[in-house]
């Protein structure tokens, strides 16, 4: 959107995007350019998830990385998600290939506890060990690949829909803010499964957000890609939303008790 008034002159230098003047703050906007992009990572637990809950920056990003491809459980998959990777539009896209700890129903939603490591894994049957272990591994890996970036952007602290991975991707991107110093930015997918998780954040987010058109065909393009390999994980006839919102992920968030208007949600059915 590029307006006649000097003051709408700072929309110009994102071609293509409808920024939503209303839903945007410093530092947010500086200098006619987003802040969020300058020099910054996507970093997305699983393929797929790039194209789901991210297709507005996904071309406009420096890099694009994918945590955890493989299943030991489903082998065939893994060979799948791999040939997606190599066939992957976005180049800068690359894969830490970390093996799933496979404990997707293991959280109890109705009340999820926080943990380290993510989500406690309280049901009978899901290994919360194998779930630390990733932990470790994800942190290794992203302590060498996130060294001398500005901005992550990453999952929200409810996993988006529900996943208990999503999770782990943020809480490691987390503990090592503390270490690097680097900003965090999340969108604003929510379920009716990670909504009592979600309320634990809510007091403290940021009225400050970023509203972006999502890129349909990109994700469409996507979609298609993963379909093709049999490794889509989400319902198939999915829409995209019109937009999405990105809030800024400070390394002490405060309890925000001033009235303020509240970051909105994208909410999306499981
Ligand atoms: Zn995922």
């Amino acid at each position: 959107m590029v307006g006649d008034e000097p003051g709408n002159q700072i929309y110009a230098a994102s071609p293509g995007w409808d920024i939503d003047p209303d839903a945007v703050g410093f530092p947010i906007l500086k200098n006619g350019s987003v802040v969020m992009l300058d020099n910054s990572i996507l970093v997305a637990a699983h393929p797929d998830d790039e194209a789901l809950w991210f297709s507005s920056i996904l071309d406009s990003v420096k890099e694009v990385l994918i945590c955890i491809s493989h299943v030991a459980s489903r082998p065939d998959w893994t060979e799948q998600r791999c040939k997606c990777i190599v066939s992957h539009p976005i180049k800068n896209l690359s894969c830490l290939a970390i093996q799933s700890s496979e404990a997707f129903d293991g959280v109890n939603w109705n009340s999820p506890i926080i943990t380290k490591y993510g989500l406690l894994i309280s049901k009978p049957g899901f290994s919360d060990d194998r779930y630390k272990q990733s932990y470790e591994q994800l942190k290794k890996r992203l302590e060498q690949r996130l060294l001398g970036y500005t901005n992550i952007i990453t999952h929200n602290p409810w996993g988006e829909y529900g996943h208990l991975e999503h999770v782990q991707v943020y809480r490691v991107t987390k503990e090592l803010q503390a270490k690097f110093g680097f900003n965090i930015w999340f969108s604003n997918y929510c379920s009716n499964r990670s909504y009592p998780l979600y309320l634990k954040y809510a007091s403290s987010l940021d009225s400050d957000f970023l509203s972006l058109p999502t890129n349909k065909s990109l994700g469409l393009e996507l979609m298609n890609l993963y379909k093709k390999y049999d490794c889509w994980t989400w319902h198939t006839d999915y829409e995209w939303f019109d937009r999405e919102c990105f809030a800024s992920d400070p390394i002490c968030p405060k309890l925000r008790l001033q009235p303020r208007t509240h970051f909105p949600l994208n909410i999306v059915n499981i």
